[in-house]
């Protein structure tokens, strides 16, 4: 097997550091050209050190200098600030891991689609913002696109990606995050500690208190759509507590086709590595036996309201969703300050998609527009509510 390059946008975070723990595993496979890291330096040189990384980058520019010294007197190259993360992105690595967090992994996401490689997608941000501009920047580029996000892997590896009509449904399964059986009034008191304290995976912040929001899956919802040829209507989500079956796929013959496997992100995270091929992972083998059951509920859309408003985004479009994804980032940061309520975050979002209705985005300058005017008009609304 030939040895791929690989490039990892947010080589720090809960998604990165599993990925280099895959990469690491098999050194022959693989050859690290690329990492990049926000803030995190010593977690970044210490990954660049164990993986020999020909670059470095850190988006923080004031931290060049430490970047500098942790890694003096190793081949390394460094460099600092967002252009030089898209630089990075751009390199055209055979293979980009994207797991920045946020719209801010947008242009970095995109520069490596442009580039042409298989850009194994983490960043759903980017793709709920930018969507139509993103796969149609893939399919001009040739670059190949593989969903990252468990649920998204589940479908692709049932998908009948050659006749996509044959399929009437696609249901991502949700755990239902930390509060899923909390009542609205305690969630009103849940504090970020709470809210990040996730059952079953273990991911940064931001993800975290989406999936005890339960926006994370309607944001999943809206990356389904981007990434499968169906209809808006055609995707739902379901709660399923054991996150084990991560997706199923309903054929037009009533044939349901699902991806089960332990709640372990190295799993998809791996597909996508190796695809089309396979390679083996340290994840523990899925017990069934063990686990004895699965149950599945429909959400309870009046106690987790952002999945209700995520769904009408879905079947809106246009510059909807970008404003649902800055909304809801502004709300999320502000809530894990301390700023605001949990129950505040849907109740912003909802608001400024009220108040904010620009037209689609015909380019990616559009879609930072509209991202910045979704961001403003949440600050305005989230200081009338806490005034
Ligand atoms: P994280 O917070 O653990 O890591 C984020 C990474 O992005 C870090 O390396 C950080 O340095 C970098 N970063 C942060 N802000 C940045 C900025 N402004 N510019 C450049 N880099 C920046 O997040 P995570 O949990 O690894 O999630 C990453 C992405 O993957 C998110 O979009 C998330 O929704 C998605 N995802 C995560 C999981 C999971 O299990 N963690 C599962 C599915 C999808
Ligand atoms: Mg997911």
């Amino acid at each position: 097997m030939t040895t791929k390059t690989i490039c990892i946008l947010g080589a720090t975070g809960s998604i990165g550091t599993s990925t280099l723990d895959l990469v690491e595993r098999a050194p022959d496979r693989f050859e690290v050209v690329a990492l990049t890291a926000q803030r995190d330096v010593g977690g970044l040189a210490d990954a660049a050190r164990r993986t020999r990384a020909e670059l470095a980058v850190i988006g923080d520019e004031a931290l060049y200098e430490p970047l500098k010294r942790a890694l003096a007197g190793t081949p390394t190259q460094i460099a600092a600030g967002e252009r030089a993360i898209t630089a990075a992105a751009a390199i055209g690595a055979d293979w980009t891991m994207a797991a920045i967090v946020g719209f801010a992994g947008l242009r970095p996401t995109l520069a490596a689609l442009r580039a042409g490689g298989t850009v194994a997608l983490a960043n759903k941000e980017s793709l709920v913002s930018a969507g139509a501009l993103m796969t149609e920047a893939a399919r001009a580029q040739g670059a190949t696109l593989l969903p990252v996000d468990s649920e998204h892997n589940a479908v692709f590896q049932c998908f009948d990606h050659d006749g996509p009509a044959r399929i009437r449904k696609v249901t991502l399964t949700a755990s239902g995050g930390p509060f899923r059986e909390w009542s609205l009034e305690a969630m009103r008191a849940a504090t970020p500690a709470q809210a990040v304290k996730h059952p079953n995976w273990s991911m940064g912040a931001k993800i975290s208190v989406d999936s005890a929001t339960l926006m994370n899956k309607g944001l999943e919802l809206i990356e389904a759509h981007h990434l499968f040829p169906l209809p808006a209507h055609a995707f739902d989500a379901v709660i399923h507590p054991q996150s084990v079956v991560h997706a199923l796929v309903d054929y037009v013959d009533g044939s349901v086709l699902a991806q089960l496997g332990t709640p372990d992100m190295r799993t998809p995270i791996a597909h996508c590595l190796a695809w089309p091929e396979r390679m083996s992972t340290p994840c523990p083998p899925l017990d069934i036996t063990a686990i004895g059951r699965l149950d599945f509920a429909a959400p309870d859309l009046a106690r987790f309201p952002a999945l209700g408003i995520a769904k009408n985004v879905l079947l809106a479009g246009g510059a909807r969703p970008a404003i649902l994804n800055a909304a809801n980032e502004v709300a999320v940061a502000a809530f894990l300050a301390g700023r605001i309520g949990f129950l505040d975050i849907a109740l912003i979002v909802g608001k400024v998609l009220d108040r904010y209705d620009p037209p689609a985005p015909a380019s990616i300058d559009d879609v930072f527009s509209i991202d910045a005017g979704a961001r403003h008009m949440a600050e305005d609304v989230m200081e009338s509510i806490t005034a």
